[in-house]
């Protein structure tokens, strides 16, 4: 047997036993964890972890996949940019996120210089012909680095980039959701550190993206609230420090400031996003005129902020394989790798 599968077993034989001992007045308690990261969600459809646990446990996902929480105002005033024929660049699943009307990948068609890639030398490589690229950074505290560096390099850049402990704070305390414990992102901590959770006062175990390591994760948060424990514990001591990375640190400190941010399903979350420190960089106030003429979006009938909230599952939404698919995406859930409604358009489930 391999030392995985090992592991697995004894992770479930655990997690069995200590699900048993949660008692309310009722019986057996039903224990909702989150995953925040999307990375997540994939692995535990991939592998039907959660048809191996007890039935007491419900696994639920949340707003961890970068291309869904950023807004569609923001998408489209990405949109308006290229359609003033201004450069711009972000990573290949936002192209296709849709818009108010299209996508990037369709503005991309329509008048040129929307550039996918893969890489900040990319960008910088875009740069020697398109002096005024706009990079769109998108993502949580793992891909602002990126953007950081790009800032270094005078690249503009239009910053979504979101902060996962605010979002983790506001839904631990939404009481409609009630949710007992979080599975917190594994790379964005290894940016932040586990002490970034030291605040918010609900148990969450920092989990790593195998089968074994999720599991461990979430037998780790059983015993937290077993023990009624509102701490934070490092259950992937491979790739998380206490500190974090405090280079990477540094630089977002450097080359943004901490602000309000507005979240698809979330709405404005207090003091979650990082905004662009130097204003000669910051391609919203570059081109605040143009982007001040974008209107805000109409409603879709896309479900995509509740699934972001764990209150509904993409099953539950009316257009779920019916007018979206993967191949034709009405909202963001749809479209990325990490995507709720994607996975599960996937796993089948
Ligand atoms: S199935 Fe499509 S329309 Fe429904 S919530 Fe998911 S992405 Fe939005």
């Amino acid at each position: 047997m391999l030392e995985s599968e090992k592991e697995i077993k004894q992770h479930l034989k655990e997690i069995k036993r200590i699900a048993s001992k949660i008692k309310d007045k009722q019986g057996d308690k039903t224990i909702t964890l989150m995953e925040i990261c999307g990375g997540h969600t994939n692995v535990i459809m991939k592998y039907g972890i959660r048809d191996l646990l007890p039935r007491n446990i419900r696994l639920i996902s949340g707003p961890g996949c970068p291309v869904c929480v950023s807004s569609q105002k923001d998408i489209d005033c990405m949109i308006e940019l290229a359609h003033q024929g201004v450069p711009v660049a972000t990573y290949g699943d936002m192209l296709r996120v849709p818009g108010s009307k299209y996508s990037l990948d369709d503005a991309r068609a329509k008048y040129g210089k929307v550039f996918e890639v893969y890489s900040t030398t990319e960008v910088l490589e875009l740069k020697k012909k398109h002096p005024d690229i706009v990079f769109f950074g998108i993502g949580f505290e793992t891909t602002a680095p990126m953007s950081a560096f790009l800032l270094k390099n005078k690249v503009a850049v239009y910053s979504v980039h979101k902060l996962v402990p605010p979002a983790v704070e506001i839904l631990a305390s939404d009481k409609d959701i009630k949710i007992d414990g979080f599975i917190s992102p594994g790379h964005v901590s290894t940016i932040i550190g586990r002490k970034a959770y030291d605040n918010i006062r609900v148990p969450q175990a920092v989990s790593g993206f195998t089968p074994e390591r999720i599991l461990r994760g979430i037998r780790v948060l059983l015993e937290l609230i077993r023990d009624k424990k509102m701490i934070t514990v490092n259950a992937y001591p491979e790739a998380v420090k206490e500190e974090g990375n405090v280079v990477a640190q540094k630089l977002l400190q450097e080359t943004f400031i901490i602000t309000d941010s507005d979240w698809r399903g979330l709405g404005t979350l207090p003091k979650s996003g990082l905004e662009v420190r130097d204003d000669s960089l910051n391609a919203k106030k570059i081109y605040a005129k143009i982007l001040s003429k974008v209107p805000e979006p109409k409603k879709t009938g896309c479900r995509c902020g509740e699934i972001l909230k764990g209150t509904i599952g993409p099953q539950e939404c009316p257009l779920y394989r019916k007018s979206c698919t993967p191949e034709n995406p009405v909202g963001a859930c749809m479209v990325s790798e990490e995507g709720s409604c994607a996975i599960a358009y996937r796993y089948g489930k």
